[in-house]
């Protein structure tokens, strides 16, 4: 006879396995269905975690390199260990994964390892090679993800034409790349081959980097990244590739239509990433997806069909690691009865270049398109002692405000930390703080945090240090 559940998880990544581990918190009976052969999804094995890794021992090795003799560090040359990293982010990776799996003993969850697919509306068959079994399910939770989107005429082989996937696993450090997308994920991946000595050149079809980015901050990051040596054709476009040399040739139509040929040995294409619902048999269970392949879902997150839920990448929204986590939880209380919410302009959006670029809320334009007067105050770095200690004095903070009732709209921040320093904007935010009450908060000195507060002070023209 199948299994039964409460709840059935498809898919292990930091939208199904939190979802999980809240399910079973709750008391539901839940099993968590996953084909990779280690727990945390993308995230955990392919994205957010290995290329923390990678940007955190490259900014350690550029930091070292640029500024050591600023800071009185000297020595033999300072050499990047390129396996050495590899290994060491596989062992971060696996560190974690033994984490998820500790974390689903503890809370009795089944763990299913194989492909899920639905043979009904309540039962799903799941394939590990010629192995199959049925388990049977009150409710469902699809959290199955996404995948990076190719270009038609750049096939992804992995080894010349790489996806993220494939830039994360690279054996040797390449001499040219040519990243196609200034999106989050290439500019970070972009940051690490670029300090490891690659020339890197990126082709964006739009104006800006990281187009989801408040302009100013955009701005400032693009002149910093073309600093540290990486190149950009903005408002381009790839048009075609011959892969068939050694040498990868592409054709690109620059902003004034001109057109460019790039040789290079690596091509890293970054232009999104598209929802992952195939082998599911979605048809079976009574569900279709839209015309993105996205799983359209009510504000409870239920499918078409009311006991099947889906979170995450699947759904519409920002493709963040958080933001599927926090779905994660909100489901499996509905699940369960009760009632929670989730404030989807609360949720950050970070980039971990060097500087880092923290945001939440609203941007300048958002709030001014809504009708609000908009009060901005802004904080450089450079004024801050604590990042003078560190040498870390490029960029600022900028936080807006309604004129009319001094409440906080949105904070963003390019800087130092900024990933870290973002979780105080995220409180102010989400909990609708007035400009008053964050600059009248105690922040310890020196910290990169005083930077906030003074942001936050020159609103109303209070500044101390300015
Ligand atoms: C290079 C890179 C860097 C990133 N960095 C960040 C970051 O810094 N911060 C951030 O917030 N986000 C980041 N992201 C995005 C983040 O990884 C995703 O938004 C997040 O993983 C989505 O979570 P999810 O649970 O919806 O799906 P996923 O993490 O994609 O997990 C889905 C899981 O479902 C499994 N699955 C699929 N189909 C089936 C099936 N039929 N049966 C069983 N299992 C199945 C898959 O194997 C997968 O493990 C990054 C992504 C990439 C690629």
């Amino acid at each position: 006879m199948a299994k039964q559940f409460d709840v059935v998880v498809v898919g292990a990544g930091p939208g199904g396995y939190v979802a999980a581990i809240r399910c079973a918190q709750l008391g539901l009976k839940t099993a968590c269905i996953e084909k990779r052969g280690s727990l945390g999804g993308t995230c955990l094995n392919v994205g957010c975690i290995p290329s923390k890794t990678l940007l955190h021992s490259t900014e350690l090795l550029s930091k070292i390199r640029r500024e050591g003799k600023l800071l009185g560090i000297e020595g033999e040359r300072v050499e990047a260990h390129f396996p050495r990293m590899m290994e060491r982010k596989q062992e971060v990776i696996r560190s974690l994964n033994e984490g998820i799996k500790a974390l689903f003993k503890k809370n009795q969850i089944s763990h299913f390892a194989g492909a899920g697919s639905f043979s009904s509306s309540h039962s799903i068959t799941v394939s590990q090679g010629a192995t199959k079994e049925e388990i049977e399910g009150k409710s469902f939770i699809l959290a199955t993800g996404s995948e990076p989107t190719p270009l038609a005429f750049l096939p992804f082989d992995e080894r010349r034409v790489l996806s993220s996937t494939g830039a994360l696993s690279l054996d040797k450090v390449p001499r040219k790349m040519v990243v196609v997308g200034a999106g989050v994920i290439g500019v970070e991946l972009g940051s690490v081959y670029s300090r490891l000595g690659t020339e890197v050149i990126f082709v964006e079809f739009l104006d800006r980097v990281c187009p989801t980015l408040d302009p100013g901050l955009s701005k400032a990051l693009l002149s910093s990244l073309t600093k540290q040596g990486m190149q950009f054709h903005l408002s381009s476009k790839v048009m075609g590739a011959d892969i068939s040399s050694k040498e990868i040739h592409l054709q690109v139509e620059t902003s004034d239509k001109s057109s460019l040929s790039l040789q290079t040995d690596t091509v890293l294409v970054s232009i999104g990433r598209r929802p992952y619902t195939q082998g599911l048999a979605l048809d079976k269970a009574g569900i279709v997806v839209d015309a993105k392949g996205l799983i359209p879902v009510d504000g409870q997150f239920r499918a078409l069909v009311p006991h099947i839920y889906a979170i995450g990448d699947i759904i519409d929204g920002p493709m963040l690691a958080h933001k599927a986590s926090e779905e994660g939880i909100v489901v499996a209380e509905i699940i369960a009865g009760q009632s929670p919410s989730l404030d989807y302009l609360a949720i950050p959006n970070v980039v971990y270049t060097s500087p880092e670029v923290a945001s939440v809320g609203l941007s300048e334009a958002e709030a001014k398109n809504l009708g609000f007067s908009v009060l901005t105050g802004q904080c450089s770095f450079s004024a801050n002692p604590r990042a003078k200690c560190s040498a870390e004095e490029e960029g600022f903070v900028k936080i807006l405000a309604d004129a009319a009732t001094d409440t906080i709209l949105g904070i963003h921040i390019i800087g130092p930390h900024a990933s870290e320093l973002i979780a105080e904007g995220c409180l102010a935010f989400s909990r609708r703080v007035k400009v008053k009450e964050l600059s009248s908060v105690c922040h310890a000195h020196p910290t990169l945090s005083e930077v906030l507060k003074e942001a936050a002070l020159s609103i109303h023209k209070k500044a101390i240090h300015k």
